[in-house]
């Protein structure tokens, strides 16, 4: 059995919706309601940075750097 070689061709690009581009619908400048924290390591320091903004101060451990995101989000 040969492939058709007359088969129909598939859905033309261009009859398909485009996504929109709506410049206005931007993600908001303003961070999200809540404080998610996480630890980044900057050379032989580890800090503490939060989704608000904050960020705790560099430590030679990440444990404390873990401790600073917990006081930061329970206080
Ligand atoms: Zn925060």
């Amino acid at each position: 059995m040969d492939p058709h070689p007359k088969a129909p061709p598939t859905v033309p690009l261009a009859t398909l919706p485009l996504p929109r581009a709506d410049a206005r619908s931007e993600r908001p400048a303003q961070p999200p309601a809540g404080h998610s924290t996480s630890t980044t390591e900057r050379g032989s320091f580890c800090l503490a940075l939060c989704t608000c903004g904050w960020r705790g101060p560099a430590r030679r451990s990440r444990d404390l750097a873990r401790k600073d995101a917990t006081l930061h989000t329970a206080g």
